[in-house]
């Protein structure tokens, strides 16, 4: 049975509970313990998957196909555990689940409450896979208070209670503020807030205390006292240069040690922090800087490509290099030329996407790649794009085009080089879908086999001719075009096993030009760089050399 930690946020929001559940994670990883984290989020929504990005940050993609919070990316970065279908939820799809079984008749005619159906519902999810790991820390979105999240704390309170005493405990992360006309940090907000959550039923074991400057002693023990928690329990959660620092900042402070001695785990195990140490180092001591266009869509929100901007900087960690990535809104390369905008970069990246907006644009930076040969990494649409660009401007298919605009438009205005997929095999079965099913979960999502060209670029990046990587799209490049295009040379080096679906091209005579169906900064971690973005920057290294 594991042990729970449960992380509870208050004050205000946005302080960084992902981030400390996810260095939690890594810490008792350090000690020898191993970890699964879970996400219990609020909102409505059933699943983020048709969340815009703008709103919520990224999608991030499990090997199981769920479509989950960006969380669940840190999490994974931090702890190289993969998630699960069943660490992510939603009070959306807990209600949803409740009210399926009511119209199912399983509550055999019952009054359907939140207490205790809706809480009975949450207490199951917590409950999945608790034999498989030492330790389950499972993070509340939102913050004490929020009338959607109560449901969520008293699950967790009833869920404590009814496990052997010792086995949950609660850990509360809040704000310190920093008053400049006084002077001070200011603790009555974080007493308010514990205040809040002994109202519900549930008494803090570590307190977590986000501020800018360190905190005096004499501020931690007037917290400790008015908030009932011990002293060495009251841990200060500084503001970090990078998220990396995060596991070795947070055991400096003894967070790892407070969450130990809150269960009675004693002598506790000593940590290796080597893995951390070395990220940490390859972090700092970088040497030089190249700098990536990225042409994407959620330019806005640097949430929206989280995964992306993570994965790129363990690309620089390879190399030991600084990774500077900039934002271009595609749409501006449709009224101007992209030329004098991306000439001082050494690599350019078009990340995925949906509709049409600034399809165009990422056509136009795809061609200036091939054509000016500087490397060029397309992730699922900007594979897509870049094969359109192919066939418009090698293969003569100058009305290439994409299903996926025609079917927003409602016109045919395209010749679909891309196409909407309607059914394709999984393991050893066949998956059919039509367009007019839900919008959620229509897509060919999760991990999927590919099979790639001994000899290829990309099997000499890899290491190997058969991987697996996470999908998430609807519509897929036509093998019909297959001999066309290769005759141009641009060369479908990754197939799916059976040999329908493109999953790689990439262009040999180009210092580097690759386009993948799939997502691979959904699988890079800090201390193991995913080997395109690995690859994919020394490409950049060696342009910035040239220059
Ligand atoms: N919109 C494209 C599709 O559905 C690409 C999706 C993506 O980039 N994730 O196929």
């Amino acid at each position: 049975m594991a042990r729970y930690v449960f992380i509870t946020g208050g004050v205000v929001s946005s302080l960084g509970k992902g981030l400390a559940s996810a260095a939690l994670g890594a810490l008792l990883q350090a000690r020898g313990f191993s970890v699964r984290l879970r996400k219990l989020d609020p909102y409505l929504n059933v699943d983020p998957g048709t969340m815009s990005p703008f709103e919520h940050g990224e999608v991030f993609v499990t090997d199981d196909g769920a479509e989950t919070d960006l969380d669940l990316g840190h999490y994974e970065r931090f702890t190289g555990v993969s998630a699960r279908k069943t660490d992510s939820v939603s009070s959306g799809r807990i209600y949803s689940n409740v009210l399926e079984k009511e119209r199912r008749g399983d509550y055999l005619g019952k009054t359907i409450q939140v207490i205790p159906h809706v809480t009975n519902e949450i207490k199951d999810f917590l409950r999945v896979g608790d034999a498989e790991v030492d330790f389950m820390l499972c993070e509340i979105g939102g913050t004490v208070g929020d009338i959607e999240g109560l449901p969520f704390f008293e699950a967790i309170r009833q869920f404590a209670q009814d496990r052997p005493r010792g086995q949950c405990i609660f850990v509360h992360l809040t704000l310190l503020p920093y008053v400049t006309a006084s002077g001070e940090l200011k603790t009555k907000p974080t007493q308010h807030s514990v205040k809040e959550l002994r109202s519900i039923g549930i008494a803090p074991d570590v307190l977590l205390l986000r501020s800018e400057h360190p905190i005096p002693e004499k501020e931690r023990e007037k917290i400790s006292l008015f908030c009932n928690v011990r002293k060495e329990a009251v841990i200060a959660a500084p503001d970090l240069k990078t998220i990396y620092e995060a596991p070795l900042a947070y055991h400096r402070e003894g967070f790892d040690q407070a969450v130990l001695d809150a269960f009675g785990i004693s002598p506790a195990p000593r940590p290796n922090l080597a893995r951390w140490t070395d990220v940490m180092e390859r972090l700092t001591q970088a040497e030089g800087e190249v700098r990536v266009a990225i042409v994407g869509k959620y330019t806005q929100l640097e949430d929206a490509y989280k995964s992306i901007a993570e994965a790129l900087t363990h690309g620089g960690m390879a190399n030991r290099t600084r990774v500077k990535a900039e934002w271009f809104d595609a749409e501006i390369f449709e009224r101007e030329d992209p030329g004098p905008y991306l000439e001082p970069f050494h690599a350019i990246l078009v990340p995925g996407g949906f509709g049409e907006r600034g399809t165009e644009g990422k056509i136009r930076a795809a061609q200036y790649a091939r054509e000016k040969k500087i490397p060029y990494l397309g992730i699922c649409l900007g594979m897509q794009m870049a094969v359109i660009e192919s066939a418009r401007n090698l293969a003569h298919v100058t009305d290439a085009g994409s299903e996926e605009f025609d079917h927003d438009s409602g016109a045919k205005r395209f010749t679909p080089v891309v196409y909407h997929l309607k059914e394709w095999v999984q393991g050893n079965h066949i998956v059919a879908r039509k367009l007019g099913d839900d919008k959620g979960g229509t897509m060919r999502l999760g991990a999927y086999t590919a099979t790639l060209t001994a000899g290829s670029r990309v099997a000499n990046i890899y290491g190997a001719t058969e991987i697996e990587e996470r999908h998430r799209h609807r519509y897929e490049v036509d093998i019909a075009y297959r001999d066309r295009l290769e005759a141009c040379g641009l060369s479908f080096s990754g197939m799916s096993p059976d040999g329908r679906l493109p999953e790689i091209v990439e262009i040999a005579d180009h210092p580097w030009f690759i386009g993948v169906q799939f997502h691979p900064e959904l699988k890079s971690k800090p201390f193991a760089p995913h080997p395109l973005f690995a690859d994919f920057v020394r490409a950049a290294v060696e342009v910035s050399r040239l220059v």
